[in-house]
């Protein structure tokens, strides 16, 4: 069955973010409800156990969340993503959830969708949100022991992602792909084709900005931006139709990138600032209640629990105006097909967002390259 639902027109998306950030407006919000996961995957940067997570602080109850969904509506929230961790294994998850449904926010889960059963389909269904992304991380179980220490956790995801669909609840398939998990691209677009289910690849791994294990990353995980520019070309390729494909090749091999975004959550903006929405219409509250303007940064925070909203809101807008992207980018010829933001120029410029990222240059000129081999292949097919 073709998955022809769509939470939000991507267009009409866009026009209220951008609508939005001109009177600073928050109008989308991310609530990571617990960083509490039942998998453990090697590139996670949030995944605690409960020791560990009381270590460092507590999660906001269900009341505080609630409270804080009340006062960012007041603001202007429309969009809401529930993420975690698994925000699936909060025992008071359906009252969070229920209570921020009655507000009329469109709201979106992410999840690893091994927690979601048929009975969990059922109590969905009686008020659905207008998406759920759950992760695939491998095309078997195999891969899932590997690289999640979760044996079974390919049946458990594919099962939910089939009840979901069948229940006519919106669902989207995400897959971060890492040296672990690269072979499984193929079977993974395979599997959501099959069902219609549309796949967003993430190709791109940040390095260890906000990770959980004290700064201990597996760094075997994240792919040299060579394997991190073919993958991306990879999975651009699997994700598309044959009719797409062939318009995309041609218009990055013309210098543009006017093909439309299959990612109707992106609220990305050519400008030489952040680069996307966040800080401007959008923010993140980590589990342990820090404001950031995406969940990819540490920097500018503040702590709208103790605060209010409408102060630490201020403070991000002010904090994200002064972020520049790398003076590099400006008259950059590969700007175009580079996914530079200011999350991303932070991470890798260790904290200075204005020194050049050379690990996405030389990923954005491998992408670039393997598209343009890809239509230089299919004009010689052509012509014979
Ligand atoms: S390729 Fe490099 S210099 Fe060019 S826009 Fe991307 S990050 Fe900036
Ligand atoms: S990762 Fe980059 S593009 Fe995405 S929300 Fe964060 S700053 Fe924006």
């Amino acid at each position: 069955m073709e998955n022809t639902q769509t939470a939000v027109q991507p267009q009409l998306r866009k026009y209220l973010y951008q609508k939005a950030a001109r009177n600073k407006t928050p109008i989308s919000g991310t609530f990571e409800l617990t960083p509490r996961c039942n998998m453990n995957c090697r590139m996670c940067y949030i995944r605690m156990s409960k020791e560990e997570m009381e270590a460092r602080g507590r999660e906001f109850t269900a009341a505080e969340w609630i409270e804080m969904g009340k006062t960012c509506a007041d603001r202007g929230m429309l969009f809401l993503l529930l993420t975690g961790g698994e925000p699936f294994l909060r025992q008071d998850f359906r009252e969070i959830y229920t209570e921020l449904k009655k507000l009329g926010l469109l709201i979106s889960i992410n999840t690893n969708g091994t927690m979601i059963d048929r009975e969990t389909v059922e109590w969905l269904k009686q008020d659905p949100p207008s998406k759920i992304n759950i992760t695939l991380y491998g095309g078997s179980n195999e891969t899932y022991r590997r690289l999640c220490m979760h044996p079974t956790g390919y049946d458990a995801a594919t099962r939910a992602i089939d009840l979901l669909h069948e229940a006519g609840i919106y669902v989207t398939i995400n897959a971060s792909f890492t040296k672990y998990n690269i072979e499984d691209m193929e079977a993974i677009y395979a599997f959501g084709k099959s069902r219609g289910i549309k796949v967003r690849a993430a190709t791109y791994m940040f390095p260890p900005v906000r990770n959980a294990k004290d700064g201990i990353v597996d760094e075997a995980v994240r792919f040299t931006p060579e394997e991190a520019g073919t993958a991306r070309a990879k999975a651009e390729l699997y994700g598309m139709r044959e009719e797409e494909i062939s318009f995309r090749l041609k218009a990055l091999h013309a210098g543009r990138n006017e093909f439309m975004c299959g990612d109707e959550d992106c609220s990305r903006t050519p400008d030489e600032k952040m680069g996307c929405m966040a800080g401007r219409s959008s923010f993140w509250i980590t589990w342990d209640g820090r404001m950031t303007p995406c969940g990819m940064m540490n920097e500018p925070v503040t702590r709208p629990f103790e605060t209010g909203f409408s102060e630490a809101w201020k403070t991000i807008c002010q904090e994200t105006d002064k972020i520049l992207l790398p003076p590099a980018c400006k008259d950059c010829k590969k700007r175009f097909a580079c996914v530079i933001c200011g999350a991303l120029s932070i991470a890798e410029g260790q904290g200075d967002s204005t020194k050049k990222p050379d690990y996405l240059c030389r990923q954005t000129e491998v992408f670039l390259d393997e598209m343009e081999l890809e239509y230089q292949r299919r004009q010689t097919a052509e012509s014979i």
